[in-house]
């Protein structure tokens, strides 16, 4: 029987062993691991590559976004508007930013749903924070235009988006701020945990490296209260080294969308995700491919036992639904997608026949004749 894992890590690190060997010695041979010059290069050609201003490498994405957040000026206090269909991490950091996080609902494209922002605006409401799910970027027109209408600002969690594009503009460059996560099943990953802050404001810029920094500023003075996250340096040269290719691997992504979507065109009980070129305000990077199926978990079982590992994006948990930490909306749209949503296997180790595979075993579970 095939076997198509959702995720292969070994397979990826396979695919370009030597290059990452070489990097291993040279890094470590020089003794660079903290904030050298692989760091400051890699920040620079990630700015470039996004065409923002400025780029800061740190932690993880989580704390990209709570640095984001008081970077950006979203005081104690103040409401955070967000999706319920995105991370943990996402409320989280809104949460150690001293905000509260107000999930809303999403839409059908499963990205937060300008219309619920719009009614949850309060006058505690400082800033709508999108998340650009799946590689996909939200409608930014309208959160711009919400935005401005009732001064709030715009912070985006772009953790699963780099070179995701609304309009031509690269998701990460709409708002003050934004956060990209370079955990090792993103789109670009590193071999641990890394992330980075990305803005187009040299004040909101100074500020999220001085709160990176222990509160320091460029000249080492201490400035404000700060903590510690930085992007390692061993990580930077990487990311670097596989931001040079990343434009195959995201073409390689949105053809194995495009075989998936072929593939799944005539099983009327399944939703793929929109179609590569379908739209032309929007160039995903598909980070991940999540589909709406009629009787989800039977057909995961069944593919499971078919050897096809999918997976249930936040083990099945909207934000809303962690009553635990005092969440008390209620989100019936995000409800009735959270009993339908599944991701199938995207990853760079798929070969056409794996996807093939895949199709297949879903066709055959709701009967269509192969
Ligand atoms: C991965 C992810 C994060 C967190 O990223 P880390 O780098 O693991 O902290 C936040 N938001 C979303 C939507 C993510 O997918």
């Amino acid at each position: 029987m095939p076997s198509v894992p959702f995720f292969n890590y070994p397979a990826l690190f396979a695919a370009q062993e030597a290059g990452f060997q070489a990097i291993f010695s040279d890094v470590g041979r020089r003794g660079a691991f903290i904030k050298q010059k692989d760091l400051e290069d890699f920040e620079t050609s990630l700015a470039s590559f996004l065409g923002v201003r400025h780029a800061l490498g740190v932690g993880n994405a989580t704390d990209g976004l709570e640095v984001a957040l008081l970077a950006a000026g979203v005081e104690e206090g103040g409401e955070v508007i967000l999706s319920s269909h995105t991370m943990l991490a996402t409320a989280a950091a809104v949460h150690s930013a001293g905000a509260r996080p107000v999930p809303v609902e999403c839409g059908a494209d499963h990205l937060i749903d300008p219309a619920a922002v719009e009614a949850a605006v309060s006058a505690r409401t400082r800033a709508i924070l999108p998340t650009q799910l799946n590689g996909r970027t939200c409608d930014m027109d309208a959160l711009r235009r919400i935005a401005g209408h009732h001064g709030l600002l715009i912070v985006e969690d772009a953790a699963q988006a780099l070179g995701s594009r609304y309009k031509g503009q690269c998701a990460g460059s709409f708002g003050a701020s934004a956060a990209i996560s370079f955990y090792p099943a993103k789109v670009l990953g590193c071999f641990g945990d890394g992330g980075a802050v990305v803005t187009n404001d040299t004040r909101v810029h100074e500020h999220a490296s001085e709160l990176c920094n222990f509160g320091r500023n460029a000249a080492g003075d201490v400035v404000r209260w700060g903590f510690n996250s930085r992007l390692d340096n061993l990580h930077a040269a990487i990311l670097h080294f596989q931001l040079r290719s990343y434009g195959q691997a995201v073409c390689r992504r949105r053809r194995i969308a495009t075989l998936y979507g072929e593939g799944l065109n005539e099983v009327a009980e399944v939703v793929p995700p929109p179609a590569p070129d379908s739209d032309p305000n929007h160039f995903d990077i598909f980070q991940n491919y999540e589909i709406e199926a009629e009787r989800r978990d039977d057909l995961k079982q069944y593919l499971k036992d078919r050897g096809i590992g999918t997976l249930i994006q936040w083990n099945g948990e909207a934000i809303h639904h962690l009553t635990v930490l005092g969440f008390t909306q209620h989100l019936p749209y995000t409800d009735w997608l959270f009993t339908r949503m599944l991701m199938l296997p995207m990853n760079l180790s798929l070969s056409d026949d794996d996807v093939h595979y895949v199709c297949a075993n879903v066709r055959s579970f709701y009967g269509y004749p192969q």
